[in-house]
């Protein structure tokens, strides 16, 4: 197991394969990108798949999670996603994505045993896509969404951040599309992740706003709190449901006492958090001839260290120097 010293248990892994992206979302990342890792440095396929076969045969791991930067760059993606359905028990795979090319992909994700994907969506107009995401991907993302769901990735949920002053009128709008599509919306409060440092607490849009402007187009009323677990999106129920909508409130709500998650980045680095300061490098014991049982050992302790909370609201809070497409959103 992967207990840490607080009785939690990481149970729900986080994988980055890359840390490139093909938008250039302005809470993420500057226009002109960032400076990848080389590629040597990036896990191989071979590496990734082991990784994930000690967590989950050795050290409890229920689910897994693929993301970046941008998961569908990474071209050995099926045949990992393959892997790791393969394995016994058979661990719950999900991937989050923008996505791009996802039309294209989504029959062999779910033939490779890919059970559902997460898209991130923050607008449903053209221009604001363009303004927030510094590309002109809008149509690209609507039929990824769409392709995902006619090949069976459901269900499909959509990942929103809202921006002030550029996206934060729009989140009914938001709602409005996903439940037409059968999509579950989830509003993310924007965490300070980006690589400009360019957050503000007073600026961000929070949960609360988030479920006013949403409460000025439908009726909300607080999903059952047993269906939450350890899951960030505190849901509620749309004009009585069964359809629901999802915020989560990692800054103004956080949620860090139910945390099962663990995060592995591209080049081997164990992350306990997104805002964590220290990480415990795997690819050394891969690379230089360490057993099995040598890394579940050492994955072992990374998670025994896990800190009680995300600290963002403590005064001392120091952002993390990865920005969120190195560390896998
Ligand atoms: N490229 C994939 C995608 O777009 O979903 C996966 C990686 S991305 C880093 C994962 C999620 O993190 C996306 O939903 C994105 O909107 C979100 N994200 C990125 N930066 C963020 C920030 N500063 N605050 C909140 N969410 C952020």
């Amino acid at each position: 197991m992967l207990a840490d010293s607080y009785g939690r248990v990481a149970t729900d892994l986080r994988v980055s394969l890359t840390d490139r992206c093909n938008l250039r979302c302005t809470y993420c990342m500057p226009p002109e990108g960032l400076e990848w890792l080389p590629k040597d440095e990036v896990l191989t396929d071979d590496e990734v798949n082991r990784l994930i076969r000690v967590g989950v045969t050795m050290l409890g791991i229920e689910e897994i999670r693929f993301t970046g930067g941008e998961p569908l760059l990474r071209r050995g993606l099926t045949g990992i996603v393959a892997a790791a359905t393969a394995l016994r028990p058979r661990p719950q795979t999900a991937l989050t994505t923008n996505g791009i090319g996802l039309a294209r992909t989504a029959p062999a994700l779910a033939e490779a045993g890919l059970d559902r994907v997460n898209v991130s969506l923050d607008t449903v107009r053209p221009d604001v896509f363009e303004k927030l995401a510094r590309r002109r991907r809008l149509p690209d993302v609507l039929e990824g969404m769409a392709g995902a769901a006619a090949a069976g990735l459901t269900p499909v949920k959509v990942n929103a951040v809202l921006m002030r002053g550029v996206n934060d009128d729009e989140a009914p709008d938001l709602l409005a599309y996903c439940l037409d599509h059968g999509y579950q919306l989830r509003f993310i409060e924007q965490m300070p992740l980006d690589a400009q440092h360019g957050w503000r607490r007073d600026t961000m849009v929070t949960a609360d706003e988030i479920l006013d402007r949403l409460s000025a187009a439908y009726h909300l009323e607080p999903a059952d709190d047993h269906t939450r677990g350890s899951a960030p999106a505190e849901l509620f129920y749309v004009d009585g449901g069964p359809a629901t909508v999802g915020v989560i409130g990692s800054v103004t709500r956080p949620f860090c006492g139910a945390c099962d998650r663990v995060r592995l980045t591209a080049e081997g680095q164990v992350r306990n958090c997104l805002f964590a300061r220290e990480e415990s490098d795997l690819r050394p014991l891969l690379r230089g001839g360490g057993s099995d049982e040598d890394i579940a050992a050492r994955w072992r302790a990374a998670v025994a260290t896990k800190l009680p909370g995300h600290g963002i609201n403590d005064p001392s809070f120091l952002q993390p120097s990865r920005p969120m497409s190195a560390i896998g959103g």
